[in-house]
């Protein structure tokens, strides 16, 4: 495969997350997000206003996608996808059949499911802003971060964001963090092995965060307006990766995990990162 460089590494400070540019792996998209290494080593990520899932050698992997939002895999590697359009997250089983995990909450449809987590457990953590209504009227008035038991229980977990979006876990599971879009900032929770959500505190600010994940080492890769941010586990900002068009979401991947997949509005780029990410 040729190669493009076309980003470049803004700052950093205590030695470098990254090594080498930005390159680009695919264009001519309409807007992607999602990004998961699934275990069969491909990478996949969606395209929400083609309503597709693709593969970086933009083939279909699947269409419709029920204009999937945020992807993830679990435990046993069966793709989690947030379908933002169909309101609901669903699990693709091993025949290609799709189960639906949860589209109502005390008996009213989701918003649109935007991104979502696996703990080693099986439950599954996801936030539903209201970005895929699309002019559809509401039936929550609340934009809410959910807890999806591994028994099948739905609960929620917090209420008060604005626009929760993207989500991680640490590297021990014993905390969450949620991005506020429209709050411009990212919290963090002590998580209960029962998944409840407890003693959340501002971890830091950065202009409208979405999709992020977590390296081994515990740092907190962010997608923001202007780059990949790269925070600390005490929320000081180490390394801010730009790319040439404003990421919505981001994922490790490849053989060692330690290359960053960035989906970026029309394209999907890549960079090698000194610490590996955490698979999911
Ligand atoms: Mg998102």
């Amino acid at each position: 495969m040729s190669v493009i460089v076309v980003g470049s590494i803004l700052s950093s400070v205590a030695g470098n997350s990254v090594s080498g540019a930005v390159e680009l792996v695919a264009d001519g998209f309409l807007f992607t997000e999602g990004p998961v290494w699934l275990k069969a080593g491909v990478l996949v990520f969606s395209d929400i206003p083609a309503d597709a899932i693709y593969r970086a050698d933009k083939s279909v992997y699947r269409k419709p996608s029920g204009k999937s939002n945020g992807l993830t895999m679990d435990n046993e590697g069966r793709l989690i996808a947030c379908e933002h359009w169909n309101r609901r997250v669903t699990r693709e089983e091993p025949d290609g059949t799709v189960t639906v995990l949860a589209e109502r909450y005390e008996g009213k449809r989701l918003n649109s499911p935007n991104d979502v987590v696996v703990r080693s457990d099986g439950a599954v953590f996801f936030t539903d802003p209201p970005y895929g209504l699309e002019g559809r009227p509401a039936e929550l008035d609340f934009a809410g971060v959910y807890l999806l038991r591994p028994d099948g229980t739905l609960r929620l977990l917090i209420a008060d964001f604005v626009k929760p979006n993207g989500l991680a876990l640490s590297p021990d599971e014993k905390t969450l963090y949620i991005a506020d879009t429209d709050g411009g900032h990212i919290r963090a929770f002590m998580v209960a092995s029962d998944g409840t959500i407890s003693d959340g505190r501002l971890f830091c600010n950065l202009p409208r965060p979405d999709g992020m994940k977590v390296d081994v080492a515990g740092n907190v890769w962010c997608t923001a307006e202007d780059g990949v941010r790269v925070m600390q586990p005490d929320g000081s900002l180490l390394t801010t990766v730009r790319c040439p068009q404003a990421p919505a979401n981001c994922a490790f991947g490849d053989q060692d995990f330690k290359t960053l997949y960035v989906t970026a509005r029309t394209a999907v780029y890549r960079v090698r990162t000194t610490v590996a990410g955490i698979s999911p």
